[in-house]
């Protein structure tokens, strides 16, 4: 099998070509958040012969991501595989010749230069305002370009951002919105079709960019409500830049750690029963270790990202290689800190 084969039908687009896949195959791209929009995004983007994809996910794939993360099976849910793990395996055996790097980590002030270092578009497939937020002032100091994707209920939008300069994310979206305004895909439900379409969407605008045709990619913000057929392109006023405080003003409040949002925190995850505790100071035990010490108290398991123990009264801690550890079947933030200290340690 030749790449000619391939990527035949792609190189046959006239605003693809050979030259076109060339720089397709050279691009570095890294996709935030491997759920609904990561999983499709990154799929269209493998398959169409991306060079390299990091993916990037801190959570395990669930029962309820079934519906319309199609990349992951029951099995992967049934076993709690990381999320970032699996998608990396399917797209490797869908396209050998590509490279894929998993990576199981939370985005934060913190951790997103090494996680974006290197690549040269971002895929937003977060459904997190506070990481967008830190993506946006990350993108504006490194002209990174990224496309926005978002989704909720049966609506969904698209926006590109060149990293260039005006108009950025906080154009669109000045301040954080109150958590109580933002409804997620926890507690409004979500149309997979409509993520489909917008992962798609996404992928669309990347291999506008990633080919070498910048002048095609769209410049305004599509939101498109699928079951009510209504569908709506608005432009950037240049009055909204002005009063910008990222690309207006230049104030990166997100990147500097001024906002609270974006720091490794404790912090109930969101729709589930469970806490994510940041990783503690200093070095973390190593996994091995832990699932080790944790024999006699539990079921233990060993994945190449975490390790896991269930407890007899079904509490679970599991306990990622960036040393973040997640503890399910409570939303009490002090009583997670409390399972942390014993089980896992300072
Ligand atoms: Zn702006």
């Amino acid at each position: 099998m030749s790449s000619a084969t391939r990527y035949d039908r792609q190189t046959r687009l006239s605003v693809i070509g050979q030259e076109g896949q060339r720089r397709i195959g050279e691009s570095r791209v890294a996709v935030l958040g491997c759920g609904a929009l990561g999983t499709v995004a990154a799929d269209i983007l493998a398959r169409a012969g991306v060079g390299y994809l990091r993916l990037i996910d801190r959570d395990v794939v669930e029962w309820s991501n079934l519906q319309r993360q199609s990349l992951f099976l029951e099995a992967d849910a049934r076993s709690g595989r990381a999320k970032a793990e699996v998608a990396a395996e399917r797209l490797q055996a869908a396209n050998s010749t590509i490279e894929l790097e998993p990576v199981v980590a939370d985005v934060t002030v913190d951790t997103i230069s090494g996680l974006l270092d290197g690549t040269d578009l971002v895929i937003d497939a977060t459904d997190n305002f506070a990481i967008r937020f830190l993506l946006n002032d990350y993108s504006l100091l490194h002209r990174l370009p990224w496309v926005h994707g978002g989704c909720v209920g049966t609506t969904g939008q698209l926006m590109f951002f060149t990293g260039e300069g005006k108009p950025c994310f906080r154009c669109l979206v000045p301040q954080m919105p109150p958590a109580a305004a933002i409804a997620t895909c926890d507690t409004a439900g979500v149309l997979g079709s409509a993520t489909h379409t917008i992962a798609s969407l996404q992928a669309t605008e990347a291999l506008k960019w990633l080919s070498g045709h910048r002048e095609a990619v769209r410049h305004r913000v599509w939101s498109i409500d699928f079951w009510a057929n209504r569908s709506r392109e608005v432009e950037f006023p240049a009055a909204l830049s002005e009063s910008c405080p990222a690309c207006g003003r230049g104030e990166l409040s997100f990147l500097e750690g001024a906002e609270e949002s974006t720091a490794g925190e404790p912090k109930v995850l969101c729709g589930r029963q469970a806490v994510q505790l940041p990783p503690p100071a200093g070095t973390p035990s190593p996994l091995a270790l832990l699932a080790q010490r944790w024999e006699e108290l539990g079921e233990v398991q060993a994945a190449r990202f975490f390790v896991r123990l269930t407890l007899p009264d079904s509490l679970t801690l599991t306990v990622f290689r960036d040393g973040r550890t997640v503890v399910d079947g409570t939303d009490d933030i002090a009583k997670a800190k409390t399972l942390h200290a014993r089980y896992v340690g300072g």
